[in-house]
């Protein structure tokens, strides 16, 4: 199916249908070619291939059949003109920086960030001379405060990790373009299902696919999406120089799971809904983060910009570091695991885990408290889920 065609459909449809072709065997589910390399009719066509005059398929570490149907599927549903699929979430960070920064340039972040992304920005871009400014997700004076000449990029998450602030997409993009710089999005809390930032007006958009994208806790995987000169060649042409490839394993995984993303996401939406209005009404619970209740500080914010309010819920129990490892340890059904996005509800305590590695001090001031506890609400029943989290609030 053409580009055209495709952009004509709903996005359940683009979810299920996009990027599709069908060899002779005409297969209904999608082929999955384990094949680290491609053959050729002739020498003259190997050389076309590789100077790039003719299309078609070379080696894995660039082009793969089945990488490329989820590459396909994740742009129509982000609404971009091309993706690049990776490794990890990690590996399209990085991608996404290697191609687009250089000795001397600086970058304007949001202090709440996936801690290894943060800790990529601090510890080893700056190696290479790229500098890193974290301001306040919030905070858009200090965004353009931070801004220097040198600056290319400014890099958030929204709904962030893991106290679901939600930034003003359409707000700082502006700010971005005012000042030459590119708006980068980590959409992973959302993903497309939930909320579209290239249409808001971001460049770029990153995915850690391990997570919703997937939504079964089964492989690792990323993806960058955006226009075709950015992704399509230039984060592209990074891809097949440096290697941080997707298996195409993980993209048959990746390009199933899409097909029941919006299903999951509504789901994942009203289980989260559920607990964090239950938790809020706990004693030992000292604050509920969650874009849904009408107590978070961006609440309406959340409900223009996005289409639902997110899986993700955290909340900080009475008694630090004890009280919520007590907590962590009491509960049955949740799992206790730092992956998130998964069927599987799972619980984290992200002060010693997705956020030990940054500096006691960067995490205060990102709010991320000893008492702080993180679910990524799953597709149990929801009533199973609030028993155990009842019989768990008990210990603290
Ligand atoms: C997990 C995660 C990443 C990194 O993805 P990996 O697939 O684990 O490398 C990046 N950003 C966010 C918001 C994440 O949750």
């Amino acid at each position: 199916m053409s580009h055209e065609e495709i952009d004509q459909f709903g996005f359940s449809t683009r979810a299920v249908r996009a990027g599709q072709r069908r060899t002779d065997e005409m297969e209904q589910s999608e082929a999955l070619f384990l094949s680290s390399s491609f053959t050729f009719e002739s020498a003259a066509q190997a050389a076309a291939r590789f100077s790039g005059e003719e299309e078609g398929n070379i080696y894995s570490r660039f082009t793969n059949p089945t990488v490329r149907v989820f590459e396909e599927r994740l742009a129509a549903l982000e609404g971009g003109e091309a993706c690049v699929a990776t490794a990890s979430g990690m590996a399209a960070v990085l991608a996404t920086a290697m191609t687009l920064l250089k000795a001397g340039d600086h970058v304007v972040a949001s202090r709440g960030l996936f801690g290894t992304t943060t800790s990529l920005f601090s510890n080893v871009l700056t190696r290479f001379a790229v500098t890193t400014d974290f301001v306040p997700l919030t905070d858009y004076a200090a965004w353009e405060a931070a801004i220097r000449p040198e600056t290319r990029l400014l890099f958030l998450e929204t709904p962030s990790n893991p106290l679901t602030e939600v930034a003003n997409i359409r707000r700082l993009a502006e700010l971005a373009h005012a000042n030459d710089c590119l708006l980068i999005v980590d959409n992973c809390f959302c993903t497309p299902a939930l909320q579209r930032p290239l249409a808001l007006g971001a460049d770029l958009v990153i995915h850690s696919a391990t997570k919703y994208l997937d939504g079964q806790g089964r492989c690792v995987g990323g993806a960058v999406v955006g226009d075709r000169e950015r992704v399509g060649k230039d984060i592209f042409g990074f891809l097949r120089t440096a290697g941080p490839t997707m298996s195409p394993f993980n993209a048959w995984v990746f390009l199933k799971g899409l097909e029941t993303l919006r299903l999951r996401m509504r789901a994942h939406c009203d289980n989260a809904m559920a607990l964090a209005d239950w938790l809020q009404h706990q004693p030992q619970v000292r604050q509920v983060h969650y874009p849904g209740l009408r107590s978070h500080p961006q609440h309406e914010l959340a409900g223009a910009q996005q289409t639902g309010y997110g899986g993700i819920v955290s909340f900080e129990v009475e008694g630090g570091r004890e009280a919520a490892w007590r907590l962590i340890d009491r509960t049955r059904l949740l799992s206790i695991t730092a992956n998130l996005g998964d069927a599987k509800s799972t619980i984290t305590h992200p002060a010693t885990t997705t956020h030990g590695r940054i500096s006691a001090q960067q995490r205060e001031a990102s709010g991320v408290t000893e008492g702080l506890i993180r679910v990524s609400v799953g597709l149990e029943d929801v009533a199973d889920l609030q028993a155990d989290l009842e019989q768990a609030l008990a210990a603290c």
